[in-house]
């Protein structure tokens, strides 16, 4: 396995984690930004009070900005699995794109095949397990796209990182399925981690939407969805179960 290339821009922005430190969660983010210059620029500055551990431009060249031993100031608020405070036990990384806001565009094979690399490295050096590699939109249904649909989370699986596990051949189809139980799928979404509150449930479907059926986001719980829901579901049980 080789090793990522990292080079070194460290940014001010952190603190200490709790004790005893943890480090057993991924976060993957996209910049928002014009270019990555900016993207930098802004993560390294003190009156942002924002920052990520590695940066990851659309060549594949990986920056780190924060040592892993410290907090670093990205995920924000938000909340995964019951958990919140995120920042305190986990591994932030901020891909370079423009995101939604500025032209958002796929990410280049050099910058994914970056990603695979250093996010293996991670996974293999701390005890990060798969149901706790997730993007920020999961963790922040509310407030934030990021990743986004467009980021290649069926790549970084079959490298062992996260779940994603394969739709089922016959997805869409019906099968005879006619109408989606609510509380079913809103369970599914709860126990697969996402925080689904009473009245923004489409948030939270759309998140999932993004991550795990990325061909329509459009946070409407359609069969399909449902479909897919109990899948990702059944993948995430068996993965806590170890
Ligand atoms: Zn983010």
């Amino acid at each position: 396995m080789s090793l990522p290339q990292v080079r070194s821009r460290p940014s001010p922005n952190h603190g200490t984690r709790g004790e005893p430190a943890r480090i057993d969660m991924l976060v993957l983010h996209y910049t928002g930004m014009k270019n990555a210059q900016e993207a930098i620029g802004r993560l390294c500055d003190p009156s942002t009070r924002v920052s990520a551990h590695y940066v990851i431009e659309e060549n594949g060249t990986i920056w780190q900005l924060v040592p892993e031993a410290r907090r670093a100031f990205h995920a924000g608020r938000s909340c995964w699995a019951g958990e919140s405070d995120l920042n305190n036990v986990s591994i932030g990384i901020e891909i370079v794109n423009p995101g939604h806001e500025w032209g958002y565009r796929p990410f280049p094979d050099e910058q994914m095949a970056a990603a695979e690399c250093l996010c293996r490295d991670l996974v293999a050096r701390h005890p990060i397990p798969p149901h706790r590699v997730v993007g920020h939109s999961d963790i922040a249904p509310d407030r934030k796209a990021d990743p986004g649909e467009l980021f290649d989370w069926r790549r970084l699986a079959r490298a062992g990182i996260g779940i994603w596990p394969e739709p089922a051949a016959d997805r869409g189809r019906g099968r005879g399925v006619a109408a989606v139980e609510r509380a079913a799928a809103f369970a599914d979404l709860a126990a697969i981690g996402y925080w689904v509150t009473a009245g923004a449930e489409s948030l939270a479907v759309a998140a999932f939407q993004r991550r795990f059926r990325p061909e329509r986001w459009d946070g409407r719980l359609d069969v399909e969805t449902a479909q897919r829901l109990a899948e990702v579901r059944a993948a995430y049980d068996r993965a806590r179960q170890g």
